[in-house]
């Protein structure tokens, strides 16, 4: 059975015991629950390393007041029976305590961390900064995979490896939907079963807006108008923000030119979904 380890220490030493033998160590960071999203990165990293770490962790800090923290799912069983087919070699699934005691520092990506997610969700990025800090200073991993449905999270953590000059590749992954479309996400299991069919106007919104570019549509306000239009067709779905940025500069896109970022987050009930496309 894959081990599945609590303390920083004991990652330390499997680490330590890997780096001996001259063995690649890719790390995968996740929140658990782990579903095809997550399993596709672990795939990447498998194939691409001779040893995995996925780290099974609900990080606090990156919860604002009143967010979902409490509710967020569990299921490590499950978690670790999926690392072990995909051929991952360990489990890291600390205590906030291990993570957190006595800790006095956040680490802060400025500008990328306060528009799209950061305006509606003011602490999550310095939560998302911090852990994955902690976790790549804990594994020193060579490569770290990410997926690109957190598309602003990849970003921003790009932007922290090359500010702080960590020797870490940083992988981004495509997206995983499920058949009908909606991206897969570990909040998708709030959703009841009229939510979940409400909650197509996020991909069926951004295909819209993705189809008008590949007809010639330039304009990043029309794109933003027209996946707007789309998801206002739902009368379960309140917006929370409908953008198109530049991804380099996160700065408001004027014309649809790569990297371009078309990027949506979505109340469906009480559950906030995000979405996105990119152009490259
Ligand atoms: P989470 O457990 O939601 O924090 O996600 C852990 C990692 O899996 C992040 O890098 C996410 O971007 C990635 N991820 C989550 N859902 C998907 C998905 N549907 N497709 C690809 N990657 C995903």
């Amino acid at each position: 059975m894959i081990p599945v380890v609590k303390t920083i220490d004991e990652v330390r030493k499997y680490v330590k015991s890997w780096r001996r033998e001259g063995l690649s160590v890719g790390l995968v960071p996740t929140m658990g629950f782990l579903h095809e999203g997550h399993r596709s990165l672990i795939d990447r990293a498998v194939s691409e390393n001779d040893r995995v770490v996925v780290s099974d962790f609900v990080n606090p800090t990156q919860f604002g007041p009143g967010e979902d923290l409490e509710a967020y799912p569990r299921d490590l069983e499950r978690d670790a029976a999926l690392c072990e087919e995909a051929g991952a070699a360990l489990i890291f699934n600390p205590e906030p305590e291990e993570m957190y005691r006595g800790a006095l520092t956040t680490v802060s990506v400025d500008k990328l961390t306060k528009v799209l997610c950061g305006k509606s969700r003011p602490v999550h990025f310095d939560g998302v900064c911090t852990v994955v800090s902690k976790l790549f200073n804990i594994v020193t991993p060579d490569r770290a995979y990410f997926g690109q449905k957190d598309a602003q999270q990849l970003c921003v953590v790009r932007k922290m490896v090359k500010d702080l000059n960590f020797d870490i590749e940083v992988i981004g992954c495509p997206i995983v939907r499920e058949a009908d479309g909606l991206a897969k996400s570990s909040r998708n299991t709030y959703l009841s079963p009229e939510e979940r069919k409400a909650a197509l106007c996020l991909s069926r919104a951004l295909s819209a807006g993705r189809a008008a570019v590949d007809s010639g549509e330039s304009s990043a306000g029309a794109v933003k108008a027209i996946v707007r239009a789309e998801i206002e067709k739902e009368p379960l779905a309140r917006i929370d923000y409908v953008e198109a940025v530049d991804m380099d500069t996160f700065e408001d896109a004027e014309t649809v030119r790569a990297p371009f970022l078309a990027a949506v987050a979505v109340y469906i009930g009480k559950t906030r979904l995000i979405d996105n496309f990119i152009i490259e």
